[in-house]
């Protein structure tokens, strides 16, 4: 099929894109994730997606996630991105293989809290607003230590890094400076909490439009959506 081709040929071309910043950068190609952002898009595109070796999907509803988690196959890692609500932690808490959006201390205590009730471990990201846009969610830079040192401490969770999401920019090199300061934030934030309930060094940053000057910058996990899988139409919403 005509879509077939075009998923396939646009993973491609960004995994040659991640290769082609991490050569740039020195770094491995084997530590960055490519998140496959499939919100709003339908279950068959998915499944082109995964024929074509994706294994890791982003959504950021909690229904649209329920929705495409029977329907695909059980190896896929889910990424929750978007804002969580607390009333909605308990229906993904057990399906999703991290949370990225965790921006408060109310919001990981109620992941805790269905963590432990469940009797597993769940792994999420501080979300941090580096460029303190009103619009946006997120832990301002200064409060992201002591957030991430209190919810360190609650059990059945595990903090594996930091996310953010960059400004809406039309040159991609306007936010090489917000990745430079999540990156920098995570190295202090690691080199402070030197315990083994510190927090691992994910850097979920950088998207279709910024995503190689992310990975120049350090990202070990991009999350791309209209790259891969062409523009979203909001209005076939329900
Ligand atoms: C939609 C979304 C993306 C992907 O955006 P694109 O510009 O389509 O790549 C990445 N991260 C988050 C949090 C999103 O909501």
């Amino acid at each position: 099929m005509a879509s077939e081709s075009f998923i396939r040929e646009n993973m491609l071309r960004v995994q040659e894109n991640i290769e082609k910043a991490c050569e740039i950068s020195g770094r491995d190609a084997s530590g960055v994730t490519l998140i496959a952002v499939s919100k709003t898009k339908p279950v068959e595109l998915l499944r082109e997606a995964y024929a074509a070796g994706a294994r890791d999907f982003g959504e950021n509803k909690v229904q649209e996630l329920l929705d495409k988690i029977p329907q695909m196959p059980a190896d896929i890692r889910w990424h929750m991105i978007g804002h969580l609500q607390r009333n909605k932690v308990k229906y993904i808490v057990d399906k999703v293989y991290m949370i990225h959006s965790v921006d408060s201390l109310r919001l990981a205590e109620e992941i805790s809290r269905e963590a432990v009730k469940r009797n597993i471990t769940v792994n999420i990201l501080v979300e941090v607003n580096v460029a303190q846009e009103e619009s946006k969610f997120g832990a301002a830079p200064g409060e992201a230590e002591s957030l991430v040192s209190e919810i360190a401490k609650l059990p059945g969770i595990c903090v594996r890094g930091l996310m953010t999401i960059a400004p809406f920019v039309e040159d991609a090199e306007e936010n090489r400076v917000y990745f430079q300061k999540l990156t920098q934030l995570s190295v202090d934030i690691m080199s402070k909490n030197t315990d083994n309930r510190g927090m691992g060094s994910v850097l979920s940053m950088g998207m279709t439009g910024d995503y190689m000057v992310a990975v120049e910058e350090g990202a070990t996990c991009v999350r791309v959506g209209t790259g891969i899988f062409g523009e979203r139409d909001y209005k076939k919403e329900s």
